[in-house]
C-alpha cells in the first residue's frame, strides 16, 4: 500500500471526494493493461467497465497502436502545428474529413477543448459573416460537455455545474428528454421552438451531444428529435454543434452517432476514442463554409487566435491513425450488433428490486438504482458509488454517475467478459443491497 499512502499525500483526483478517497479500502493501483484487462500492483485483474473512462476501445497494450507510436517516438515526439504542420496530421485529418463528410480539422487535446473550440468559432465566424447579434449558444438541460469554463456554461447538470454559475455564460436552455419516448419528446420540441423563436436571432449555435447524454447517465432521445432540433436551429441561422466526445468511433454501433440522423453539423467535436484512448487528442472539425469566415488580409484580423501547445502532437496522431486503420482491417463496426445484443441482454438479466431501470443504447449501458418504492436513495447513502466499489470485489472496474452504475467496456470486449462483467454489477448490487 506503499503507492496509496504516497498518493494520499500529494494526489488530487477528478471528480473524486477527497475524503472518501483516502478512506476507501477499495482503492487499487493500476500498473498494467492487458485487452480489456486492467492489472494492479498486487497482479489483480480487473475487467475495464469503463474502457479507461468511455476512450478505450480496441483493448489496452494493443499491438497496431503500440507499433505506431513507438515508430513515430523514432522519428519525432512532438512538433508544433502553429506555423508548421507533420504528415500524422496530413494524412489523419485527410481521413476525418473522409469519414465525417466534413472539410477542416482543428487539433486540440481534450473534449473539454473541442467544444471551447466549436463555441469559439460558431461564435467567431457569425461575427465576421457580420451578424453580431449571435452571441449566445442554445444547449440541452442536463447536458455534459466538459470541465472548461465554456463548456461548462453549457453544461446542464447541477451538482457539476450550478456553483460555477456567477462565472458562466447563460446559455437558451431546451429541455430534453430523459426517454426517447415519443410523448416526453414532443413537449421538449414544443418548448424549443418557443425558445427559437424567442432567441434563435442571437444564437450562434446549438450545442448538443447527438442521441445520449451520457454523464447526465444515459438519458436517450430519438435520431427523429434530433433531426427537428437541428433544423429549428439551421432555420434560426445558428450552426448546429454535435458533441461526439463520448459518442464518436463507434461507442453507438455506428462510427459516429451523426450516422444514424439525418442532418448535418456544422462542427463535430471528437476526442475520447479517437487514439483508441491511449493518448489525449481532440478535434474539432468543420466545413469550407465556416473555415472561409476567417480568410482575408492579415490586417483584417479575421484570423482564429487560439491554440494549444500540444495540438495535434505527433505521437498522439500517430495513435489515432492507427486506431482508424485497425477499425477498418478488423471491420469493428460490423462485429458490434452482435456484441451490443450480448451487452443489452446481459442488462436485462440483472434484476433487483432496487433496479428501477436497465438503460443503454449501442455500447453504453446504465443500472438506475432507486428505493424499492420507486424513489431515490438520500444522497447520503452513496448507493451508486458503494456498487461501484463492491463492483472491485467481483473482479471488475465499473463507475457510477449519482445512483446509475454505468457500463461502457472497450468495443473488443469478448461475450465470456461482457457476461462476467455484468455478474460482477449483479453480485455488488446484491452486496450493498441485499
Ligand atoms: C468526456 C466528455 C467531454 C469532455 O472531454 P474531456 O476530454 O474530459 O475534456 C465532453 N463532452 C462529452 C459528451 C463527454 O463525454
Amino acid at each position: 500500500m506503499r503507492w496509496l499512502s504516497r498518493d494520499y499525500a500529494h494526489l488530487w483526483h477528478p471528480f473524486t471526494a477527497a475524503d472518501e478517497w483516502e478512506q476507501q479500502a477499495e482503492n487499487r493501483v493500476i500498473e498494467r493493461g492487458e485487452g480489456v484487462w486492467l492489472i494492479d500492483t498486487d497482479g489483480q485483474r480487473f475487467l475495464d467497465g469503463t474502457a479507461s473512462l468511455w476512450c478505450n476501445i480496441l483493448g489496452h497494450q494493443h499491438p497496431a497502436l503500440d507499433a505506431a507510436i513507438q515508430t513515430q517516438l523514432g522519428r519525432i515526439a512532438h512538433t508544433t502545428m502553429l506555423g508548421l504542420t507533420h504528415p500524422g496530421a496530413v494524412e489523419h485529418a485527410e481521413r476525418l474529413c473522409a469519414l465525417t463528410g466534413l472539410d477542416r480539422v482543428f487539433y486540440s487535446d481534450s473534449g473539454s477543448t473541442a467544444v471551447e473550440v466549436a463555441l469559439k468559432m460558431a461564435f467567431q465566424a457569425c461575427q465576421q459573416r457580420g451578424e453580431a447579434r449571435r452571441t449566445r449558444f442554445a444547449a440541452l438541460s442536463e447536458a455534459y460537455h466538459g470541465d472548461t469554463v465554456g463548456s461548462v456554461s453549457l453544461g446542464g447538470i447541477e451538482l457539476f455545474h450550478s456553483l460555477y454559475r456567477p462565472l458562466l455564460f447563460e446559455a437558451v436552455r431546451i429541455p430534453s428528454p430523459e426517454r426517447a419516448e415519443a410523448q416526453e419528446e414532443q413537449a421538449c420540441l414544443r418548448a424549443a421552438e418557443v425558445l427559437f423563436a424567442a432567441h434563435g436571432s442571437e444564437l450562434a449555435a446549438l450545442v448538443v451531444e447527438p442521441l445520449v447524454q451520457g454523464a447526465a447517465g444515459l438519458r436517450l432521445h430519438s435520431p427523429a428529435f434530433l433531426d427537428r432540433l437541428c433544423r429549428m436551429a439551421k432555420q434560426a441561422g445558428a450552426y448546429v454543434v454535435f458533441d461526439e466526445v463520448a459518442t464518436g468511433f463507434g461507442r453507438l454501433g455506428t462510427m459516429f452517432a451523426m450516422d444514424q440522423v439525418e442532418e448535418r453539423p456544422d462542427f463535430l467535436c471528437l476526442a475520447k476514442a479517437i487514439t483508441g484512448g491511449y493518448l489525449p487528442l481532440a478535434a474539432t472539425v468543420t466545413t469550407e463554409a465556416v473555415y472561409d469566415c476567417f480568410r482575408g488580409p492579415y490586417t483584417d484580423y479575421r484570423t482564429f487566435f487560439h491554440g494549444h501547445t500540444y495540438t495535434g502532437n505527433p505521437l498522439a496522431v500517430a495513435a489515432a491513425l492507427a486506431t482508424l486503420y485497425v477499425i477498418h482491417d478488423t471491420s469493428l463496426l460490423a462485429a458490434l450488433p452482435q456484441r451490443i445484443a450480448l451487452l443489452h441482454e446481459e442488462l436485462a438479466r440483472l434484476q433487483h428490486p432496487c433496479i428501477a431501470e436497465h438503460r443503454h443504447i449501442g455500447m453504453m449501458a446504465g443500472v438506475v438504482l432507486r428505493q424499492p418504492d420507486g424513489e431515490p436513495f438520500p444522497a447520503e447513502q452513496r448507493i451508486g458509488h458503494r456498487v461501484a466499489l463492491a463492483t472491485r470485489r467481483h473482479g471488475a472496474i465499473v463507475r457510477n454517475l449519482g445512483d446509475t452504475v454505468m457500463v461502457m467496456p472497450p468495443l473488443v470486449i469478448e461475450a465470456a467478459e461482457t457476461r462476467a462483467l455484468m455478474q460482477a454489477v449483479g453480485a455488488a448490487i446484491v452486496d450493498v443491497l441485499g
